[in-house]
């Protein structure tokens, strides 16, 4: 075999991996994530299985008498977007992503918390996989909690709702349908950092519509699309809550924290 028909091999044999990848979201060329079989996104990463979760759990729940709330309903005071105001919109007891206006954060910081968020995808759905109904709930503004629309919406695993994307799958797709209000309830975990060396990683359990979809599960490093989470000599031990904009008009109500831990002790 010549040079220009091994080449025309090889290509051929890259456009049949193309064609696999084009009938599953996700890649076939990312490297593998540190410690695991799969690699980022991974195409042939098996689902989440599919559970119908039970009617309402916790939904527009008042919060504990000792919680930090940090959206009533009524304004974005507690928000905002690189130190000024946060743009998104505030209406009937939610806030909406103003799409393309970028991604928001709470102005306080926080060690280890739990933290509860209620969300709502477009309805009617647009877009398929991660174009649909994507957000995230940014724990210490940097390691994603995946907010999509998964509902009769395949894409990656890692990128499923219930995600720490990139590298952790739900242990269930508890997904409500487009439109419906969801929960999260997520204990999270400080890293505990010495000297610039992580040598505790952070923690993450997600509760989504009463299904648990992370069990304590270690964080590899803040989020990464296409590439391997690593941790690095910035760590920081406490951090804000950060928004998603994907550029879909989310919604999120009734959000609330209760600081945990060692970090938080006065
Ligand atoms: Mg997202």
């Amino acid at each position: 075999m010549n040079y220009c028909s091994s080449l025309l091999v090889a290509v051929g044999l890259v456009s049949v991996m193309g064609a696999a990848a084009a009938d599953k979201p996700g890649y076939t060329d990312t490297p593998r994530i540190t410690g695991q079989q799969w690699r980022v996104h991974d195409a042939d990463r098996p689902q989440p299985r599919i559970v119908t979760p039970g009617a309402a759990f916790s939904h527009g729940a008042p919060a504990p008498s000792d919680a930090v709330v940090l959206f009533d309903g009524k304004d974005l005071s507690k928000w905002t977007k690189g130190g000024g105001p946060a743009p998104w919109i505030v209406k009937d007891g939610y806030m909406q992503v103003l799409e393309k206006s970028g991604s928001i954060e709470t102005k306080e910081q926080f060690g280890s918390f739990q933290l509860h968020i209620e969300f709502a995808t477009p309805n009617p759905p647009e877009g398929t996989s991660q174009e649909r109904g994507n957000s995230g709930v940014f724990l210490h503004g940097i390691y994603e909690l995946q907010v999509l629309d998964c509902y009769q919406n395949p894409t990656y695993a890692d990128g499923t709702v219930g995600a720490l994307y990139g590298q952790w799958p739900p242990l269930a797709n508890a997904a409500k349908p487009s439109g419906q209000w969801q929960s999260y309830d997520i204990i999270f975990e400080a890293p505990k950092v010495e000297g610039g060396k992580v040598i505790e990683p952070a923690y993450v359990t997600v509760i989504l519509n009463g299904v648990v979809t992370q069990h304590r599960k270690a964080l590899l490093g803040p989020v990464r699309h296409r590439e391997v989470a690593a941790y690095d000599a910035n760590t920081p031990t406490r951090g804000p809550i950060g928004l998603q904009d994907h550029g879909n008009p989310m919604r999120f109500r009734n959000i609330w924290l209760r600081p945990l831990g060692e970090y938080d002790k006065q």
